[in-house]
């Protein structure tokens, strides 16, 4: 149950709900896989972030999970958005964001970008390199106004993660790197320029964090940083890590925020400090759907399990080799005394999502099965390998059950061929 989103509940025959509406209800009216988005979790996880940072001091980082809906909601819940692409600026904008609750990241911002965020007025653009600084002052000399930007530093510190999310060492594609001299070299060069206003700097050192001490690490070196410098603003990243699985622990957003009071306790109180959570406000929100279709013993060696999605809808278990629980939402509390490999339908042996879960005896076709936590980097980075058609996101709340994204349609999968 800890694992699940919050307004869910078992009832007595083991039947799963979440916002008041039965998984196998969901599954019946939309299909699987779907996506489903507990809203009322949702709207806590921003609140709680708020509550813990400050008003206008936290920015949602939407990768996690993008598409207006989810957009809107974190606008309304008073959160800033940290895009990393002009398509996801697009997707802010589009959904009627104002241009000033929006942040630009990334670590190769084209010009195409850089001048849509100009031109829009986002609140800061986060500077990455010394090709983007170039960038920005030809983009100035063109007419358009000059943007507050924040410099990304690399403090050169390791944390404990996965290294393909492992961000603040020096060996990093992102950032200004502290230990040799480029991030000096690029206050000056940014402090110089009539092309931006230099407002702050910024850090980010990694993602799935659960190490509390890794953050107050980095932290420390990014305020020793900052001091001297006699700037206005600091951001300090998102990155805390969630519980995928029954034995995980992590962090709650108050801890967090206790680490980052402890870090910047020596900061004026007129600094605006920033925080851009993504995975921890939308993770556990949500749960996938799947469909048994086959179901293969192998005696002697296992059992596969296969689903009617897979790494096309969470590429996380092939990328990172992350692990995820799995159960039936028909009946939840049966016992799971058999053990098999939940697979997809792709083409792929490493198509994976479960590799050795515990399921009950009779698993069989037609069966439903959820994995939980899967609201983060899953949707957002879903693909149509093998032409799958992307799943439908539902949002549920107070017994209704809302299409936020459709599922894709043959004709989806044909309307960019020309
Ligand atoms: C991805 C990212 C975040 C959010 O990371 P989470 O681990 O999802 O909290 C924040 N800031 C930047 C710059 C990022 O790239």
């Amino acid at each position: 149950m800890r694992l699940l989103p919050r307004t869910a509940s078992v009832d007595a025959s083991g039947a799963l709900s979440i916002g008041g509406v039965t998984v196998a209800d969901i599954a019946a009216q939309f299909g699987t896989p779907t996506f489903i988005y507990d809203e009322q979790h949702l709207r806590d996880t921003c609140r709680e972030a708020v509550a813990a940072f400050g008003t206008d001091r936290v920015i949602y980082a939407t990768k996690a999970f993008i598409n207006t809906a989810m957009v809107q909601l974190a606008n309304e819940e008073g959160l800033l958005l940290d895009v990393a692409t002009g398509g996801e600026l697009f997707v802010a904008l589009n959904a009627g964001v104002p241009a000033n609750r929006c942040v630009l990241h990334g670590n190769n911002k084209s010009e195409n970008e850089l001048r849509t965020a100009m031109s829009a007025g986002l609140r800061h653009i986060v500077v990455d390199s010394f090709d983007e600084i170039e960038r920005i002052e030809l983009l100035h000399a063109e007419g358009l106004p000059a943007p507050r930007v924040q410099l990304r530093i690399t403090p050169g510190l390791h944390v404990e993660t996965h290294a393909y999310v492992s961000t603040g060492q020096d060996d990093s594609k992102f950032g200004f790197n502290l230990n040799n001299g480029d991030a000096h070299r690029a206050v000056e060069r940014a402090r110089a320029s009539q092309a931006m206003e230099l407002v702050g700097i910024h850090c980010h050192i990694g993602s799935n964090v659960v190490t509390v001490a890794n953050f107050e690490d980095a932290w420390r070196v990014m305020v020793d940083l900052f001091m001297p410098l006699a700037l206005p603003e600091i951001t300090l990243g998102g990155g805390l890590g969630v519980a995928y699985t029954a034995s995980d622990v992590a962090p709650t957003m108050q801890q967090w925020a206790e680490v980052l009071r402890r870090a910047t306790s020596a900061l004026p109180a007129e600094i605006v400090v920033y925080v851009e959570p993504g995975r921890s406000i939308v993770a556990a929100s949500a749960v996938t759907v799947y469909s048994v279709g086959t179901v293969k013993n192998i005696d002697g060696i296992r059992t596969y399990i296969s689903v009617d999605g897979g790494m096309s809808d969470n590429p996380r278990p092939m990328m990172y080799g992350s692990v995820y629980e799995v159960f039936d939402p028909q009946r939840v509390t049966a016992p799971r005394t058999a053990r098999a490999r939940i697979v997809g339908k792709h083409c792929e042996s490493g198509d994976i999502l479960v590799l050795d879960a515990p399921v009950p005896t009779d698993v069989k076709v037609g069966d439903l099965l959820v994995t939980p936590v899967t609201g983060a980097y899953a949707y957002s980075m879903a693909s149509n390998y093998n032409k799958l058609p992307r799943p439908a996101v539902v949002f549920v709340a107070n017994g209704v059950a809302r299409l936020v994204t459709r599922r894709e349609t043959d004709d989806d999968l044909v309307r960019l061929d020309v």
